[in-house]
């Protein structure tokens, strides 16, 4: 920012400089045009970096999103948005859903931080998940806090994400709650180099993650159709939401808030959707 401001101030200096120090004569005028011409080509063009940036809070927040920029469109105007508020009394019972096929081994990852959360990439794509007979490979998972969805208008300390893909790019994401509790063992390693400013390179993890052991004994869950909670918020995402929280402890959870305070988007209408769950 201040670069272009150099820029512009020094562009301008030699405008006014060369205007003065030569009558206004035909080629001046059109090398003035040129030189007009390229700065407001520099203003698109940094007005375009700056409308793709989005975040959690004023004028680039969640309400925002749809406008900032045409590809986000469907963050306002989808029907089929997540994160939800779910009430338990309004779930269907689905006797033809099945049991969670979760196939996760220990896993090597290493740790972003994307400006918008932390993430943890697996260093291979062994770990699957069995959704509708279609199976999906973990890509990666990350965190958010507050929760993103409620449980009967609640939120939760903070939302673990599991993203999921298959062989056609479509999209099942794994959510479980964290409440604050005990300390959790299983993600210590990660939470001892959690990268506190953005990164360009990731941090490798020394351990590998056992995700099986960080789930919830109980899998009971809530299935839904929904969309990416961030932008583009792209809709065609199957949601599973685990109803029993793991937890971390204060310690864990205050590390996380003291690099992302809040980084979760509100709970968005329901709209004609179902919520359902195995009967
Ligand atoms: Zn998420």
């Amino acid at each position: 920012m201040l670069a272009k401001k150099i820029y512009y101030t020094f562009l301008m200096s030699f405008l006014v400089l060369s205007l003065v120090a030569c009558s206004s004569t035909t080629p001046d005028v059109a090398k003035n045009d040129v030189a007009k011409e390229d700065i407001e080509k520099e203003e698109k063009k940094s007005n375009e970096v700056h409308t793709a940036h989005w975040s959690y809070e004023g004028e680039t927040g969640p309400e925002h999103w749809g406008d900032i920029n045409p590809d986000y469109a469907v963050c306002t105007n989808g029907k089929e948005q997540s994160p939800i508020n779910i009430e338990t009394s309004q779930v269907i019972e689905d006797e033809k859903i099945a049991d969670l096929d979760i196939n996760y081994k220990p896993t090597g990852f290493s740790l972003s931080n994307n400006g918008h959360t932390i993430q943890g990439n697996p260093s291979n794509m062994d770990n699957s998940f069995i959704v509708d007979n279609k199976e999906y490979k973990l890509a990666q998972f990350h965190f958010h806090t507050p929760s993103e969805h409620q449980f009967n208008g609640q939120n939760f300390d903070m939302e673990l994400h599991f993203v999921h893909k298959d062989a056609n790019n479509q999209l099942v994401v794994l959510g479980l709650m964290i409440k604050e509790g005990a300390s959790n063992s299983y993600l210590e390693n990660a939470w001892n180099v959690i990268p506190t400013e953005e990164t360009t390179e990731d941090v490798k993890l020394t351990k590998p993650i056992d995700l099986m052991r960080l789930l919830p004994k109980d899998k009971d869950s809530f299935r839904y159709n929904g969309s990416l909670t961030t932008p583009p918020c792209s809709e065609a995402v199957k949601w599973v939401v685990l109803e029993e929280p793991i937890e971390m402890s204060k310690e864990q959870i205050d590390k996380f808030r003291k690099i992302f305070p809040d980084n979760h988007r509100p709970v968005q209408s329901l709209n004609q959707r179902e919520v359902k769950e195995k009967d």
